[in-house]
């Protein structure tokens, strides 16, 4: 594993990281999510992603997550690993259990760090922009978590460039640095790179890619049809069949042509083509299995792209 920058920060997080929104929740198996935290783990995956909301029932990946410290990383182990959580999507019932509000950030955030049983997060995010709470409120709820010792640093995912640019601003002037923007990138969701990522650049913020796969449409796994074992087709998984569409499937079987010229899977070849811009500083992946999470990391035997290899992508993209 080689580890990158985050972005003008002192911290460095592994080219590959991992995300606990799916498979870790109540509903799944215990063993399976613990044998992937600690295979990644072992390949050199420091940076562990949570939410407060990750489950399902909500919550429940953090409670398992916990469990997984307690029973496999004990004592300075922690010190090896690069722990986030969010909160900003709807966990509780009432008024304070959703959105931005210093009220909300800080609740949610000690529920967090009780569920995983953890003195602290290394990285606490407000997960999404909201229009009705003043951006200088939540991110002093920001500042807060991280003066308080409840957090080591500041993130944001799912802000537009706009509201990013503002909210880099006013982290900054309270002396809290932007260490991290959370963002979904993969071949299928480009937003970012309208404005985004530029912002992120100039401010010196790192950028993590969620869902690289789009959520596993970028691997050969949808080629012929929808696989019983697989996210489209589980009722507590996120992707909808609809994403599946006779012009997706197109692509990704040109896409997987050309992946295959390049010795790789698709799933590693569409990691790599995130990872080759510089801006970006980790992908965040799912798994499922330990199979695909070793799949995955072995996208970093090759970053590199030809010019004739970029242009047919792009052709397939467009
Ligand atoms: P991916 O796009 O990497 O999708 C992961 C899924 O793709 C796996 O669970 C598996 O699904 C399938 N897959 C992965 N590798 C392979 C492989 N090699 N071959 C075949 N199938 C494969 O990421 P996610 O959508 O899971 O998101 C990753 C993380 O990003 C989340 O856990 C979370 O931490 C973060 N995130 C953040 C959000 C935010 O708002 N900030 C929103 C969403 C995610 P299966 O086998 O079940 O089909």
């Amino acid at each position: 594993m080689e580890y990158n920058r985050c972005g003008k920060s002192g911290l460095l997080l592994p080219q590959i990281s991992l995300g606990l929104w799916h498979n870790f929740g109540s509903v799944d198996n215990f063993e399976n999510g613990e044998n992937i935290v600690k295979e990644a783990f072992d390949k050199g995956i420091t940076h562990f992603d949570l939410a407060n909301n990750y489950g399902p029932i909500p919550g429940s990946a953090e409670t398992n997550f916990g469990k997984i410290l307690k029973n496999n990383f004990q004592g300075n182990l922690r010190d090896e690993m690069v722990i986030a959580t969010k909160a900003g999507y709807k966990m509780w019932e009432g008024p304070y259990g959703e959105w931005g509000s210093r009220k909300y950030l800080i609740s949610s955030l000690n529920q967090s760090l009780k569920r995983m049983n953890l003195e602290y997060v290394d990285i606490f995010y407000s997960h999404r922009f909201d229009p009705n709470t003043p951006l200088e409120e939540t991110m002093m709820a920001l500042d807060y978590a991280v003066r308080s010792g409840k957090a080591l640093y500041a993130g944001i995912s799912n802000y537009p460039a706009e509201q990013t640019k503002k909210a880099t601003e006013i982290l900054k002037q309270l002396g809290t640095p932007c260490l991290i923007h959370q963002e979904k990138y993969s071949m299928f969701v480009r937003n970012c790179e309208e404005g985004l990522l530029n912002v992120l650049d100039e401010k010196g913020v790192g950028c993590i890619a969620f869902s690289p796969l789009a959520q596993g449409l970028l691997t050969d796994k949808y080629l012929k049809g929808v696989p019983k074992n697989s996210r489209a087709s589980n009722p507590n998984g996120h992707l909808q069949l609809e994403e599946i569409s006779e012009e997706k499937v197109t692509k990704i079987v040109a896409l997987n042509g050309i992946a295959k010229n390049r010795n790789q899977s698709l799933a590693q070849m569409a990691l790599a083509w995130l990872l080759k811009d510089n801006r970006i500083t980790s992908v965040l992946i799912g798994a499922s299995s330990v199979g695909q999470l070793n799949n995955n990391i072995d996208s970093l035997q090759n970053l590199d792209f030809t010019a004739d290899e970029l242009n047919a992508i792009e052709n397939i993209l467009k």
